[in-house]
């Protein structure tokens, strides 16, 4: 399927393995699907109350089915927020906390529920103000990149000349435009270039790092650009790497005011404007009676 968008629309999380635009087909008037009215009410099981699983849940019982939730422990997994004992309404989020924009599917969920979000505050955004960056016993505060000394500036550069020795910006154009001959021409060149070799070695090979100090290379690694430092992803693969910057997953971030185990517990209790087969008002808390079934052995 190819989908003609403009050169300019915003990068989303439609990658060269992932080429599904699953945010469209969640706005599309009819729905993501209709089954035969003869398969209504069938009960479907659905293993886990992390987001996957409850979004499924809910799609699947909007389209007429009885999905039937089994968690084994919390409602949310790894989408939890713990409020502090006293804290006038601090969270702490205990797993994710920050969401891409370019996450369109993720924030129809956020909308649907009426959620608020806030940018994040990532190292060097207007959102988190100041920044200190403690190297090797020297500190250094800044607002912004061009506060910090040079070094700073020549590694964020080099990070934006090697991503473009692989052609990051054609690919990020056939992203934009949903593309698939050809961001799948594209990506199929990397592949075998790229799928047995880490970032590290992508990054001590690149024509743009090779040109400054060892130092450069280790400043990379220990602060990094946009979301913090980059090393312990050192012995990952390349591919999966570029996966998350061509997608925007390290840009833009938002929280979700109050916590974002609002999503999970929102969906639980939300009821669908647009439902096949059951009555107005049914939500999967109502399907269930208010609870999950047990975990699955
Ligand atoms: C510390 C941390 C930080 C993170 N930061 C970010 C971030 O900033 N941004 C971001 O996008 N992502 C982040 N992530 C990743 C994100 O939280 C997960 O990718 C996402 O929540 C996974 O959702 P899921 O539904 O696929 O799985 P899970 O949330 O793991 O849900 C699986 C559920 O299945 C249940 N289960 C397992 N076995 C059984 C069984 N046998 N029977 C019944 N139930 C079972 C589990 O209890 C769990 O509730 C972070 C994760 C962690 C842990």
């Amino acid at each position: 399927m190819t989908h003609t968008r403009p050169a300019t629309a915003p990068v989303t999380i439609f990658g060269p393995d992932f080429p599904f635009a699953f945010d469209d087909w969640l706005k599309h008037p009819q729905g993501l699907a209709t089954l035969p009215a003869s398969a209504h009410g069938t009960e479907v099981a659905v293993v886990g109350a992390g987001i996957a699983g409850l979004v499924a849940a809910y799609e699947l019982m909007k389209l007429g089915l009885k999905p039937v939730v089994y968690e084994a422990s919390r409602m949310g997994g790894r989408l939890r927020s713990q409020p502090f004992e006293g804290g006038q309404g601090v969270i702490a989020e205990l797993g994710g906390m920050r969401f891409p924009a370019s996450g369109t599917a993720f924030y129809h969920y956020v909308h649907l529920l009426g959620l608020q979000t806030q940018p994040f505050p990532n190292p060097l955004t207007p959102a988190a103000g100041s920044t200190v960056i403690d190297l090797e016993g020297q500190t250094h505060y800044a607002r912004s990149l061009a506060e910090l000394p040079p070094l700073f500036t020549e590694v964020a550069d080099a990070w934006s000349e090697a991503l473009a020795e692989l052609g990051f910006g054609d690919l990020q154009q056939a992203l934009r435009q949903r593309d698939v001959p050809r961001l799948k021409a594209l990506w199929d060149r990397l592949v075998p270039l790229w799928d047995d070799r880490t970032f590290y070695d992508f990054i001590a090979q690149s024509q743009a790092f090779s040109k400054l100090s060892f130092r450069h290379r280790e400043v990379f690694g220990q602060v990094g650009f946009g979301t913090g430092g980059w090393d312990s992803d050192f012995p990952n693969t390349m591919l999966e790497i570029l996966r998350v910057v061509l997608t925007g997953c390290d840009e833009d971030q938002h929280l979700i005011v109050g916590g974002v185990q609002q999503v999970p517990l929102g969906l639980w209790a939300h009821a669908p404007r647009q439902i096949t087969h059951w009555p107005a008002g049914t939500s999967l808390a109502s399907l269930h009676g208010g609870a999950t079934r047990a975990g699955v052995t």
